[in-house]
């Protein structure tokens, strides 16, 4: 039965009546992952979602992820059978959003934690940190995020359909970028001083970003501690620097002498298209625009 046959829509309020069977959201799981597993098992996009369940459309709602308006953040709620108040739980802070991703290219994702869930018997999400434009790896796994390659044109995140009607494996077709990136993320998993100088400026990528992450800069839920709110325009007036770096001095930036054999394209992947901005570069929201590939975002901010 179509969704549109469940209710009687005739208000953004009139939903409420509305129930999606799809298990509430995780720890650490996005509002808008939680609205792709619905709309997968529905077949629907995002915003066909969106107003079905809230009777309003996806641009008055704004970001899924810091769902502000009230009525609607209750519709949801209400729809995944949770309060409003726990529901605000997994919700950014509708003031910190442009520090992520845009919500139609926040598809970063880590293949083994999806494998950790499809054993564990459940569809993965898509963590709301997985989002932050200043992290690129895994916090559990240490590894690189990917991203997911199977996206709708209103960002939806689409799930294989095997997955959708229960079964619990994760074992991608050879071949497919969904096997290439778990086989990176593995090897990058058992990466160590072995692999000499390329293993310590992976090292230093993750020693960064986690700094960063622990005192809160670019973080999703709140302003970051002590002084480092100013530490966030710092950040993005150095990164648009990289970005507009002059033709002649692009081939300095330390991007383009990693070790090849350690970065392979999928994981540092930097287009030189991407290094000069026709539009000046003010903040992490016009940033983000630019540089939408996670590999690109990487390779940047391994220049630090
Ligand atoms: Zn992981």
């Amino acid at each position: 039965m179509p969704l549109t046959n469940l209710n009687k829509t005739h208000g953004r309020s009139s939903n409420l009546s509305l129930r999606l069977h799809t298990a509430p959201p995780r720890l650490g799981e996005s509002i808008s992952s939680v609205l792709d597993r619905a709309g997968g098992l529905w077949n629907l996009s995002r915003s066909s979602l969106i107003r079905e369940i809230t009777g309003m459309s996806p641009g008055d709602i704004g970001d899924p992820d810091g769902i502000s308006d009230v009525q609607a953040r209750r519709s949801l709620a209400s729809a995944l059978n949770v309060t409003s108040s726990h529901l605000a739980q997994f919700a950014a802070d509708p003031n910190r959003t442009s520090l992520l991703m845009a919500p139609t290219t926040r598809h970063a994702y880590c293949p083994l934690c999806f494998a950790r869930d499809r054993s564990a018997g459940m569809l993965p999400a898509f963590q709301l940190d997985w989002g932050r434009f200043w992290l690129t790896h895994c916090r559990i796994h240490l590894t690189p995020l990917f991203d997911w390659k199977a996206t709708g044109t209103t960002g939806e995140r689409r799930l294989p359909p095997e997955w959708l009607v229960g079964e619990s494996s994760f074992r991608p077709a050879p071949r497919s970028w969904l096997h290439g990136d778990l086989k990176r993320a593995r090897w990058y998993a058992r990466v160590g001083p072995r692999h000499g100088e390329a293993y310590e400026q992976w090292k230093a990528l993750l020693m960064f970003e986690t700094a960063l992450y622990c005192t809160g800069v670019g973080g999703p839920k709140g302003p970051p501690y002590g002084g480092n709110q100013q530490y966030e325009e710092i950040l993005s007036q150095v990164m648009a620097l990289f970005v507009v770096t002059p033709r002649n001095l692009r081939r300095s930036l330390p991007v383009f002498k990693l070790d090849p054999q350690f970065c392979d394209e999928d994981v540092f992947r930097l287009r030189k298209s991407m290094l000069v901005a026709r539009h000046p570069l003010k903040n992490t929201s016009s940033l983000r625009t630019r540089l939408s590939s996670i590999a690109a975002r990487r390779a940047l901010i391994s220049c630090w």
